[in-house]
């Protein structure tokens, strides 16, 4: 429902969107808030630049420095930043009665407001630690799914030894326990309340939460569809796997799979060329990759690919183009799937940064890496045109 309207107090023109799965409140020019249902902050526009508020409270805003980097910021500038736009919401919610809004109008507004005033500064900071209660780190998604409900089926990566990769480093890998995983669900539920009207898809974490052996995988997924599903259908799910693990399935499993809801798995392949994933030491090679997404495919699922440019550097440059083309060109990929292309970057704490310089690897310059990547969505669109090639970029996320 859109309501515009004079401020009675500043004469700013006032507008608000109240959504079924959001609110968006705008109480002057170049100022704005966006909440879900339950009254969370999640964006402020203010002062000429965006905020995120990610669930455990931070705020984050672009850097200046023009990449895709955000920058945290201070305890101290965030509660005052979070004081000054609560304030102004606040003397706006006083002010309401006075706008002569229609009563149609002015009764959804004024409940709005004193939702999002309850879940003022102090609720904030309570709710994030809540989250962080909740999950250890949600460390990466799959860039169409950062409004995903996130399940923590797994806890890090079964793997977790590729060089290049940090994300899970910080933890061992563990399968959770079914009436352990079943808390979670229900945690999750109440933790979002009326905001899980704003999540749409649900989303098996942590990495390769796939890799589970079948019989206990179906009870944690039944599990999650009864507590966070809708009452008549699955919502649809999403995980990652690795290429080697998805192997260990068949287009039997994938299919029962697909009828609990699985509806796109996410596959980081990284590279198709064999001599650089052993380099990387990821597990698996091209062919069982290729394997993998046939049989993902035949059980009546989609996926997402995921190339990385800049990986192996000037030494693998020209092969790990040639051969992941290869490779994902053999994929039966269709409209319904995707391929992303991800960036290397360094991550602390990594082997490969050290293993590369001392096999005398140079890292791709920007201006080489730009072309890598035109390089790949040239080839890619050309011999996949009913795929979508898109961007994935793994720095910028946040939840
Ligand atoms: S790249 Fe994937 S498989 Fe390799 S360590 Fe990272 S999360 Fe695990």
């Amino acid at each position: 429902m859109p309501i515009t309207f004079a401020h009675p107090t500043t004469a700013d023109r006032v507008t608000a969107n109240l959504r079924p799965e959001s609110i968006v409140i705008s109480p002057r020019y170049a100022e704005s808030y966006s909440f879900d249902r339950a009254g969370r902050l999640l964006s402020l526009f203010l002062d000429g630049r965006s905020f995120q508020r990610t669930l455990d409270h931070r705020l984050l805003v672009r850097d200046k420095g023009g990449d895709r980097r955000r920058i945290e910021l201070p305890d101290a500038e965030r509660d005052a930043l979070l004081d000054r736009a609560f304030t102004t919401l606040a003397t706006l919610a006083a002010a309401l009665p006075q706008a002569g809004l229609p009563a149609e109008q002015a009764g959804p507004l004024a409940e709005a407001l004193s939702l999002i005033g309850r879940m003022g500064p102090a609720a904030l900071a309570a709710d994030g630690a809540a989250y962080r209660g909740l999950f250890l780190p949600v460390s990466i998604l799959p860039p169409d799914q950062y409004l995903a409900l996130v399940v923590q089926a797994t806890i890090g990566c079964s793997w977790n030894r590729c060089t290049f990769c940090g994300l899970y480093r910080d933890r061992s890998f563990r399968v959770r326990g079914v009436e352990e995983f079943r808390q979670h669900c229900q945690a999750v539920r109440d933790f979002f309340g009326a905001g899980l009207s704003l999540r749409r898809g649900l989303f098996l974490a942590d990495a390769n939460a796939l890799t589970v052996p079948q019989p206990r995988l179906l009870d944690l997924i039944q599990v999650a569809q009864a507590i966070l599903g809708a009452p008549d259908q699955p919502r649809p799910l999403f995980s990652f796997v690795s290429a080697f693990d998805a192997g260990r399935k068949s287009a039997e499993d994938w299919a029962a799979l697909r009828c609990l809801g699985l509806s796109r798995v996410y596959i980081g392949l990284e590279t198709g060329d064999d001599d650089l994933l052993r380099f990387v030491a990821k597990p698996g090679d091209s062919a069982a990759a290729i394997q993998a997404v046939r049989d993902i495919k035949a059980g009546g699922i989609a996926v997402g690919v995921i190339a990385m440019i800049g990986l192996g550097g000037d030494r693998f440059a020209e092969q790990h183009v040639s051969s992941t083309v290869r490779a994902i060109s053999a994929m039966p990929l269709d409209a319904e799937d995707v391929i992303y292309l991800s960036a290397y970057r360094e991550a602390p704490q990594t082997e490969y940064p050290s293993l590369a310089a001392g096999a005398g690897i140079r890292p791709l310059a920007p201006d080489e890496e730009r072309a890598q990547r035109q390089a790949f969505q040239a080839a890619l669109r050309a011999r996949l045109p009913n795929t979508r090639v898109a961007p994935y970029h793994v720095e910028g996320f946040a939840l």
